[in-house]
């Protein structure tokens, strides 16, 4: 089979894309943020040798689900401002080992980097996204700005902070019904934190780290970067009202939301409507 060469690969074209945006966006300042794309084995075997194993090394934790799967990640430490500049300095492509305890380096890293110190995390949430939905690919963590301000002035409880974000904009409903999961403060980096992110994308896939950022699970690029952009784009407008003498004089009601859920077909996570009225 001919290699192609791999800066043509849509994935690699993809991520540089994102990341750029994603720098552009002030979500990831210096070397902020990370993100993991699981590929298609067919789809990389065009580009790479795949019994080619730069190094191996041994994860964090088992992650058995994702045996034998392979993913394009950030390099730890990496400037998302940089990242087009030189995917293969600060990008990897990993697979996971047959027994889920360990990963080979496939291509990327040529500084002799890592993979981003996330990678667990990232690992984790994938495994729990795939489980609720198999077309699950991306798992992105950034500090978005008006999320991180929002949780120094809103009640951290996850059901109060859905239903604030909601409010905000009429199609918040129907892009993430299934809400915001909001843990509490947390060592960045940590096991800890990797395994409550990952236990929170049961419930939803958006999950946030207060006076940090944001992590969210898509079934693409476009569809994870979406999610936190819509996320953001609410917070960001709560921010901006409760800056207004006066704040809020109205907002979106629960019954309104009730007949968006219904026009689009999409269930509201159950404990943040209230009763329809009518
Ligand atoms: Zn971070």
């Amino acid at each position: 089979m001919r290699i192609h060469d791999i800066y043509e690969a849509p994935f690699i074209q993809e991520m540089c894309e994102v990341t750029k945006n994603l720098w552009r966006n002030g979500w990831d300042e210096r070397n902020g943020g990370n993100i993991s794309y699981m590929l298609d084995e067919a789809e990389v075997c065009l580009y790479l040798d795949l019994d080619h194993v730069i190094k191996e090394k041994d994860l964090d934790f088992e992650v058995k689900e994702l045996a034998g799967k392979i993913f394009l990640v950030s390099a730890s430490g990496s400037y998302f401002k940089n990242i087009c500049k030189n995917p293969a300095k600060n990008l990897a492509i990993v697979k996971i080992s047959d027994d889920g305890k360990r990963f080979k380096v496939l291509w990327g890293l040529e500084d002799g980097g890592v993979p981003t110190s996330e990678l667990a995390s990232h690992l984790k949430c994938h495994a729990v996204r795939l489980a609720h939905d198999p077309d699950h690919r991306v798992i992105l963590h950034c500090h978005s700005i008006a999320i991180s301000a929002m949780t120094f002035i809103h009640d951290l409880d996850e059901k109060k902070f859905t239903r604030s974000l909601w409010e905000m904009i009429t199609e918040c409903l129907v892009v993430f019904p299934d809400g915001v999961s909001v843990l509490p403060w947390m060592v960045a980096g940590t096991v800890e934190l990797g395994l409550a992110s990952a236990e929170k994308m049961h419930d939803s896939r958006v999950v946030i780290w207060p006076h940090h950022g944001i992590m969210g699970a898509g079934q693409s690029m476009d569809d994870a970067f979406g999610l936190v952009e819509t996320v953001e784009k609410a917070a960001d407008i709560y921010m901006r009202v409760v800056q207004v003498p006066g704040g809020f004089r109205q907002k979106i009601t629960s019954d309104q939301l009730w007949d968006l859920a219904d026009q689009f077909g999409v269930a509201p996570k159950a404990g943040i409507l209230e009763e329809r009225s009518r």
